[in-house]
């Protein structure tokens, strides 16, 4: 608890503005509830709609010089905030794990996780280049450039409070481009010890501001609205991301947009059924199934479903649950009350509708959002389990018979953002993931997310990609430079 309170206390808790940390012009603070018991943690600025236009003003005032400033000073800062994570990757992962409830192993995971988009973007932001080309018919020559779109304004969701940030700060900053950061309400302690980690590693002051605010609409509409941010990007749910895509409109800012999923998880009778199980206890569980990624139908071929049922439900039931501080926890809390009643509720109709509860399915008694794993057979397509995103640690299983059938109901949803596919045949693998609808597929494995990768949804799952070589192309415009008279 010593060192719990330590963490906590050293944690900034005003707005960052111009580099500088200040308290809500309204004086609002905003609670930071631990989800384990309900405590109160800390106490943070509750930013008002005029925090949020200093902030942008600051980003604004900030751009020119920063994109000014030479890529390899981008980059090494960006390098030294890498190295700063990880120095101090135990205080930052306990930290998570309090605001946010994952079980401490899976928060270093994350801290990891986070900081490698800044030492992956800190690579890139060397490496930015253009074109040259002689017109076709001669004569003319065209010049290409790349250049920071200018300020950016981010929103970012509670499940991954350091990750979320780092992988919009991090191609930002590489490209040249300042920023205004919402973290999620429940969750900004992350978001704020990542700003002085930032500050401390050099970043010029207006390059980063942050702005917690509870309300999130009323703070950032006007922000959006202004016209001096260039650039929108969302991590959150699709009906939000539709609100703030009709908002980008007025002033045709960019955007790119990292929203809700659905995932299928397919397992054909010619998998490895061990390693299936392996994958859908990452693709399901890894943050307590709080992840757009995560396995939300599981869909097994009808002569391996049973022994599938049986040795997930296994694996399901062995798991540890408790406050993410605990020795061995496996399974923490759900982030809110709103969570956990959604859990519950889409339990309820799936069961309604005929479904089967393996395993788990009682809601744990005492203080704090937790919910046990569990494992649902027979789910009827139409149940709601299938249509919309859990964010629970429940694994519903429905059988198929056929590989049509199956893609037809990996398909049967607006989400396009990731499928898992288990199979040892070469040929099926393939066919499958070219018929999926979505931005990734994850085959034979359960896990996708990689800075070094392309990642991001089709259909209402999104537009653009974060990470990758082509994660920098979000943060940078192209001037085409037309040269005559030669
Ligand atoms: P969740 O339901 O998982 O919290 P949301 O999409 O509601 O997902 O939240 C993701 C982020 O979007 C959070 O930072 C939240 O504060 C923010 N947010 C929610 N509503 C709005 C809105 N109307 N305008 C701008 N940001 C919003």
């Amino acid at each position: 608890a010593d060192l719990e309170r330590k963490v906590l206390d050293s944690v900034p808790t005003g707005l960052l503005i111009g580099g500088r940390w200040r308290p809500s012009s309204s004086g609002a603070t905003v609670k930071v509830e631990d989800p384990s018991t309900g405590a109160v943690l800390a106490e943070v600025a509750d930013a008002s709609p005029e925090d949020g236009l200093a902030a942008l003003a600051a980003a604004h005032e900030a751009q020119a010089d920063f994109a000014a400033l030479a890529p390899r000073e981008r980059s090494d800062i960006l390098r030294r905030a890498f190295e700063a994570m990880l120095a101090r990757q135990e205080e930052l992962a306990l930290l998570m794990t309090l605001e946010m409830g994952k079980p401490l192993a899976e928060a270093r995971g994350e801290v990891a996780y986070a900081a490698e988009f800044f030492r992956w973007f800190a690579e890139e932001a060397v490496r930015i280049d253009g074109g040259f080309a002689t017109a076709p018919a001669g004569g003319s020559r065209f010049l290409v450039m790349k250049q920071p779109v200018g300020p950016c304004v981010f929103i970012t969701p509670w499940n991954f409070p350091l990750a979320m940030g780092t992988r919009k700060i991090g191609p930002a900053l590489a490209a040249g481009c300042t920023v205004v950061i919402k973290p999620a309400p429940q969750t900004p302690l992350s978001m704020l010890a990542l700003g002085q980690i930032l500050l401390d590693a050099g970043l010029p002051a207006g390059v980063l501001n942050i702005v917690t605010a509870t309300d999130a609409g009323g703070v950032m509409e006007p922000v959006i609205r202004d016209g001096r941010a260039r650039k929108l990007s969302f991590t959150g749910s699709t009906g939000v991301g539709k609100i703030l895509l009709e908002q980008c409109a007025d002033k045709v800012l960019r955007t790119s947009m990292e929203l809700g999923g659905n995932a299928s998880f397919l397992v054909f009778e010619d998998a490895d059924l061990d390693k299936a199980v392996e994958g859908a206890m990452l693709a399901k569980m890894r943050n307590m199934g709080e992840a757009c990624t995560a396995a939300n139908r599981l869909y097994v071929q009808r002569s391996v479903a049973e022994e599938f049922a049986a040795k997930l439900g296994e694996r399901m039931g062995a798991l540890k649950v408790g406050r993410g501080t605990e020795d061995g926890v496996q399974v923490g809390p759900l982030i809110d009350r709103k969570g956990l009643d959604k859990v519950v509720d889409l339990v309820g109709d799936a069961v309604a509708h005929g479904a089967r509860i393996t395993v788990g399915g009682e809601r744990v008694d005492g203080p704090g959002y937790f919910y046990p794993p569990t494992v649902i057979t027979d789910v009827p397509q139409s149940s709601r389990l299938n249509h919309e995103e859990i964010f629970g640690p429940v694994a519903p299983i429905s059988v198929f018979d056929t590989e049509e059938e199956a893609l037809a109901a990996a398909n049967a949803t607006e989400f396009g953002l990731v499928n898992y596919v288990f199979t040892e045949n070469l040929n099926r693998a393939l066919r499958v993931a070219e018929k999926l609808e979505c931005g990734m597929v994850g085959l034979n494995t359960g896990l996708v997310s990689n800075p070094a990768a392309p990642f991001g949804g089709t259909k209402e799952s999104g537009l653009g990609r974060e990470g990758g070589t082509v994660g920098i192309d979000e943060f940078l415009e192209l001037k085409y430079v037309a040269i005559g008279g030669l």
